[in-house]
C-alpha cells in the first residue's frame, strides 16, 4: 500500500473535523462492525439542569429549601455534571451553600458528605440502599416517572432517611438520531452504553434509535462490556468524552474521543471528533472505507 492515499483520507479528515493519530489507524476503522456510545455527553449534551424537585410524604419535616441546600452543598464538591446542575439551582434558589466536611464520591452511585452537622447523601438507589435508607413509596414513584421520562432521579438522604429526590433532565444532541440512522446505513450495531439507570437509558435508546443498550455500568467495568463483545467476535469502536470512559477507549480496536470531552478521552482514544458531533464517526468510518478502498 502506497501511504500516498493514506495521508490524503487524513487530510481529509482534519477538514471534516476527524484528527487521527496515524493513518495506520484507518485499518482498523474499516473492520468495526459494533459501535459502543457513551450517553452522557456523547449522546447527549451532557449540560444537565434540575428538572424537577419532590419532597418525601407529609410525614417528612424538610422543606423545599431544606433538600435544596443539603443536597447543592454536597454537589458543590461534585465535579459531575449532575452534581454542577444541582449545585448551581440551589445556589440561585437559596443564596451562598454551606460547606461540606467528610466529602465522598462513590463511583457511578453519588456522594456523602456533612453538610451544617448532618449526614448527607445523593445518588441512585444503590447509594441509598449501602446507606440502609429506604425509598417511601410516594418517591419510588417520582423517581419512576422522571425515569421513563429519561430524567436522572437523585435519591437526596440525610440523619438516616430518604428525604426527596431531584431529577435532572440533559439533552440530545440534535444530530444524534441522524448520526445513528447513518451508523446503521454503514452496517453498524450501535449499543448505547451509561452508569445511568436502565429507564433513563432506554428512553434515550428509543428517541435516538438504539436497539441494544448495556446499563447501570460503573465506570471500572465500562471496559469490560467493550472486552466481553470482542470475546464475541466483533470489532469495536467506542465513542466516548469521560475520564470514565478512557479505559474502554483504549481497550476498543477504535476508541473515538468528543473532542468536547476531557483530555483522558482524547489521550486513550484513536481518533478525535474535533467537533462533539456524533455524525463524524459516520463520516470517519466512511472515510476509512473509501481511502482504502483507493489502495486496494
Ligand atoms: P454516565 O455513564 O452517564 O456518565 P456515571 O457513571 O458518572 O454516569 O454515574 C452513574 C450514575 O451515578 C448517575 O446517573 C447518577 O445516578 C449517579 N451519580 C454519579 N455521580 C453523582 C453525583 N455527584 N450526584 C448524584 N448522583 C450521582
Ligand atoms: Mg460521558
Amino acid at each position: 500500500a502506497t501511504p500516498t492515499a493514506l495521508l490524503v483520507g487524513t487530510g481529509r479528515g482534519a477538514q471534516l473535523g476527524i484528527l487521527i493519530k496515524g493513518p495506520e489507524i484507518l485499518e482498523s476503522t474499516r473492520r468495526v462492525d459494533t459501535i459502543v456510545l457513551d450517553k452522557t455527553g456523547t449522546v447527549t449534551s451532557g449540560r444537565m439542569a434540575l428538572d424537577d424537585v419532590v419532597l418525601a410524604g407529609e410525614g417528612a419535616a424538610s422543606t423545599r429549601s431544606e433538600l435544596l441546600r443539603f443536597a447543592g452543598a454536597l454537589e458543590n464538591a461534585s465535579e459531575h455534571p449532575i452534581a454542577r446542575a444541582i449545585a448551581r439551582a440551589a445556589e440561585d434558589e437559596t443564596g451562598v451553600l454551606p460547606g461540606v466536611e467528610s466529602f465522598h464520591s462513590a463511583a457511578g452511585k453519588g456522594v456523602s458528605g456533612v453538610v451544617d452537622s448532618h449526614a448527607v447523601i445523593a445518588g441512585t438507589a444503590a447509594l441509598l440502599a449501602d446507606w440502609s435508607m429506604q425509598i417511601p413509596a410516594g418517591l419510588a414513584e417520582a423517581k419512576r416517572s422522571a425515569e421513563a421520562n429519561g430524567k436522572t432521579a437523585v435519591l437526596v438522604g440525610w440523619d438516616g432517611e430518604a428525604r426527596g429526590m431531584l431529577a435532572v433532565a440533559d439533552q440530545l444532541k440534535p444530530t444524534s438520531r441522524e448520526a445513528i440512522s447513518q451508523l446503521k446505513a454503514l452496517g453498524l450495531t450501535p449499543v448505547l452504553l451509561t452508569g445511568d439507570n436502565a429507564a433513563v437509558a432506554q428512553s434515550v435508546a428509543d428517541q435516538v434509535g438504539i436497539d441494544r443498550i448495556t446499563a447501570e455500568v460503573l465506570p471500572q467495568d465500562k471496559v469490560d462490556v467493550v472486552k466481553s463483545l470482542q470475546a464475541e467476535g466483533h470489532v469495536v469502536a467506542m465513542v466516548g468524552d469521560g475520564v470514565n470512559d478512557a479505559a474502554a477507549l483504549a481497550q476498543a480496536d477504535l476508541g473515538l474521543a468528543m473532542g468536547t470531552g476531557t483530555d483522558a478521552a482524547i489521550e486513550a482514544s484513536d481518533i478525535t471528533l474535533v467537533r462533539g458531533d456524533l455524525r463524524s464517526a459516520a463520516d470517519a468510518i466512511r472515510l476509512s472505507r473509501s481511502t482504502l478502498g483507493t489502495i486496494k
